[in-house]
């Protein structure tokens, strides 16, 4: 069944509010098994929602609109699909009811407007709205489906769940499952991920392989379709293992974890402590890691060290080494990290220093966005590396602290010390 997504509203367009409806549904119908091979946007303008209708009923068996079913002028969408499927509005007792019961359980007046709500085209089916006024709508036409969903996301997604989910199942046969799987990876570039994975690239079928960019790591997807789940999950399962023949080093989580998650529980695993010098990124890394509940186990202590100062004031990193080697050095920051595991006493420790711009001195100006870190034990292991990131402030902090825990999964992980 091939499914097209029709958003409606005028400030999807201006860009003033994300999209996040049609990312919900399409996630929803494809695990359902349903080919959402088209999404449309258009704004509340008659004759430009009935072209994309027109549109989508060519190409489409089941169009799912999103938006403009509230009581004002400017929503229109029930009125175009009615227009164009000649279908007159009918007044719909039950969904009146449930509107006037909505605000007699809330103690307010209803408009007159909140009667257009209840305005539905001849032969459709009402879906009751649990959590606002406006129904959902569903209509038969010429052998395709149109189905109307409110705008308000917790409206939409409350409707799909406990209305148009269990509809679509009752109406339509078995779809399948379609599943994905993520492989977050680190230490490899895009192009030369391609290459060791060439031939299943060139060889995919089902499962299908998709290489993806996406917040300065590139992830791969793997997405199986089979009439059952388990079918679907051993599809996968066979290509994982060819992937990770591939490039298994390269792989450090899967699905929605994030790296984080994986240092924490690594940490907590080896039963060791960690301590943060933190610099360029001013504490965002200790951030990052105290967001994961029961972090006060390993994470004993961080220091925001910016300036020069502080760094050999409290961590003793030797200003002859900031003179000779620069502030943004791997010597200073293995010596930050030194510094900072002898403070708080623990396992390891990491030390971070970098330009993170914009520069307002010209001599830092082809430095920014390069960034030092160490990470260090209490047998003074030492793994240390130079970074040069791209982006804005905001994005040289984001993936310096990244960087960092990713360094550290490393050193535990794999030993990889020099
Ligand atoms: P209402 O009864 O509230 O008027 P409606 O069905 O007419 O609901 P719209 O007026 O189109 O829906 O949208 C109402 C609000 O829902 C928007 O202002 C916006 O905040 C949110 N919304 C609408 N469409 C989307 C979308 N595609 N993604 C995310 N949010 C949306």
């Amino acid at each position: 069944m091939i499914v097209e997504i029709v958003s409606t509203g005028t400030e999807l367009l201006l860009g003033h509010i994300v999209n996040t409806n049609v990312a919900f549904l399409s996630r929803q119908l494809n695990n359902c098994g349903f080919d959402v091979l088209y999404q449309s946007t258009v704004g509340d303008n008659r004759e430009r929602m009935r072209n994309i209708l027109k549109i989508a009923l060519k190409r489409a068996d089941i169009i799912i609109t999103s938006g403009g079913l509230g009581p004002t002028q400017g929503d229109i969408t029930k009125e175009v699909i009615a227009e164009l499927c000649q279908r007159p509005l009918e007044l719909h007792q039950a969904s009146l009811k449930r509107i006037e019961d909505y605000f007699v359980k809330r103690g307010t007046p209803m408009a007159e407007s909140n009667r257009r709500q209840a305005m539905l085209p001849k032969g459709s089916v009402a879906l009751p709205n649990d959590v606002g006024t406006a129904p959902g709508v569903v209509l038969e036409q010429d052998g395709k489906w149109i189905v109307s969903l409110p705008g308000p996301p917790h409206e939409l997604e409350h409707m799909f769940h406990h209305q148009l989910a269990p509809f679509l199942s009752r109406n339509f046969d078995n779809q399948g499952h379609i599943i994905s799987h993520i492989f977050h990876t680190y230490g490899i570039g895009e192009s030369l991920l391609e290459e060791k994975m060439m031939d299943l690239i060139l060889e995919q079928d089902n499962p299908t392989l998709a290489l993806l960019a996406q917040s300065g790591e590139i992830i791969i997807r793997l997405t199986a379709k089979a009439a059952t789940e388990e079918e679907a999950k051993s599809k996968l399962c066979a290509a994982e293992k060819q992937l990770r023949e591939r490039i298994d080093p390269y792989i450090w989580g899967c699905d929605e974890e994030s790296v984080e998650e994986v240092v924490a529980a690594l940490l907590k695993k080896t039963g060791s402590t960690i301590a943060f010098a933190e610099s360029c990124t001013g504490g965002l890394t200790s951030h990052l890691l105290t967001n994961i509940a029961g972090s006060s186990a390993y994470l004993k202590g961080s220091l925001v060290c910016y300036s020069e100062e502080s760094k050999v004031q409290h961590l003793a990193v030797e200003s002859n080494v900031i003179k000779t080697k620069g502030i943004v050095s791997q010597e200073v920051a293995r010596q930050m990290a030194i510094g900072v595991t002898k403070m708080f006493n623990t396992e390891f420790g990491v030390g971070i220093t970098g330009w993170a711009g914009p520069a307002n001195e010209s001599e830092t100006a082809d430095k920014i966005g390069t960034v030092s870190i160490a990470v260090t034990n209490s047998q003074a292991q030492m793994l240390s590396e130079t970074f040069s990131f791209r982006g804005d402030r905001m994005e040289v902090k984001t993936r310096a602290a990244k960087a960092a825990l990713h360094l550290i999964r490393q050193f535990i992980k794999q030993k990889k010390y020099n």
